[in-house]
Order: C-alpha cells, then structure tokens, then sequence
C-alpha cells in the first residue's frame, strides 16, 4: 500500500504537469490574440499620425494658394489705381487693396502656425513610427516562441501520458480507481498530506483513530469530509 501511495503522489505530479499543459493549449493562443489587439491598436494609431500629418501640410498647402492670390491681387489693385477715372473707383481700390492685405496677414499668421505645427506632429510621428516598429519587433519575437513552445505542447503532453502509463501501473488497480474518482471530481490535489492532525486539502481534523490507519498504511483512506486520499505528512515515511 506504502509503494502505491508513493507511485501515486508521482503519479499526481504528473497529472498536474499534464494540467498545466493543457493550460498552455489555453492560454497561449489567448496570449497571440492579445497581442495581435496590442499590435493592430498600434498600428492604427500610427496610421491616424499619419493622417493628420497629411491633413496639417494639406491645409497648408491650400493657404500658401489663398496667399499668393492675395497677393497678385494686391498687385492688380495697385496697378490700376493708377487708371481710375474718380475718387469714389480710387477709395473703393483702396478698401479692396486693404481687405486684402489683411487677408494676406492672417494667412501668414495661420501659415507659420501650421509649420510649427506640421514639425511637431511631424516629431510626433517619428517617435511614434520607432516605437510601432520597435514593438512590432519584439511581438513578432515573442510570437515566434509561443507558436514554437505551443506546437511543442502536444509532443510534451504525449511524453507525460506515456509517463503516466508506466506510473498507474505500478499503483494498485483499487487505489488507481479511487485516484482517478476523486480526481475528476476536485481540482487539483487528490492525494494531499495531514497536516497539524488535518487533511491539507479542506483542513479537517483527521480523527485519532484516522491517523492511526494511515499510519498503518494498510488500506487507503480518504478524508471524509472532502474526499481526498490523505498521506502522512511529509511523504510516506512512518
Ligand atoms: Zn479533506
């Protein structure tokens, strides 16, 4: 009995290495996902950089027109000042020739802005395009030894079944039983020592007389209140 409780706490911590792979069949392609959503934000975020970038010179663009219209304009107006016939054309000239040179400083004024405007956007984007790149880069990495660490999941789960095979064998067919009962109905430990005179798993005082039988190791005994097979506290030694 003593051999089998032995084979069985092996065969335990097999069974919790094959729980945690399957954890990985889980986990790591909720991992790739995230970082994905990491990645695509990014990227869209870059993208809208971009954009605006593109959209600052464009209005700049459309403003250095509207100024040197403005200009020819006033050009135009000054030239025919010099042919006008009364002083009602002459004042009116004038007025146009005012409006828009007024036109032409604000459109200086905005025109600067959007420069130092357009520059620190500009900065922004570059800080932001090596920051993209660089996460980009190590996603792909990380990505790279997921994918490989979960395609190696399945062989590593085939090598601890096989393990486990050899394992059950060597516990007696009753105790395996009562092993894999408890086992699909907890999560987690089944075979679990006493400790301070209490089973470790739901830290039920183990009566006396309890001790005494898993002591003797003469037959398996479970916790009768959580169903654990209980051990004698550190390992199996009397
Ligand atoms: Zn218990």
């Amino acid at each position: 009995m003593q051999e089998s409780l032995r084979a069985l706490l092996e065969l335990q911590e097999t069974d919790r290495g094959l729980h945690d792979l399957e954890q990985y069949k889980v986990d790591i392609p909720n991992k790739l996902e995230d970082m994905e959503t990491v990645q695509s934000e990014a990227e869209t975020r870059l993208a809208d950089q971009v954009t605006k970038v593109a959209e600052i010179e464009k209005n700049r663009r459309q403003r250095e027109q509207d100024l040197q219209i403005a200009q020819e304009r006033v050009q135009k107006y000054q030239g025919q000042l010099y042919s006008v016939k009364t002083n009602k054309e002459y004042d009116a000239l004038q007025t146009e020739i005012q409006a828009q040179k007024n036109l032409i400083s604000e459109l200086e004024d905005a025109i600067l802005q959007l420069i130092s405007e357009s520059e620190s956007e500009q900065e922004a984007l570059e800080t932001m395009r090596g920051e993209t790149e660089s996460l980009v880069e190590r996603l792909s990495e990380e990505r790279k030894a997921l994918e490989s660490r979960l395609s190696a999941v399945d062989e590593d789960v085939a090598v601890k079944m096989d393990e486990r095979k050899r394992m059950a064998m060597r516990v007696e067919n009753p105790v395996l039983k009562v092993y894999n009962r408890i086992r699909r109905n907890l999560h987690g430990m089944t075979v679990v020592p006493v400790k301070k005179g209490a089973c470790s798993g739901c830290f039920h005082i183990i009566p006396l007389q309890i001790m005494l039988q898993i002591r003797q190791g003469r037959r398996l005994v479970s916790c009768e209140s959580c169903g654990r097979i209980l051990v004698v506290e550190e390992g199996l030694e009397h």
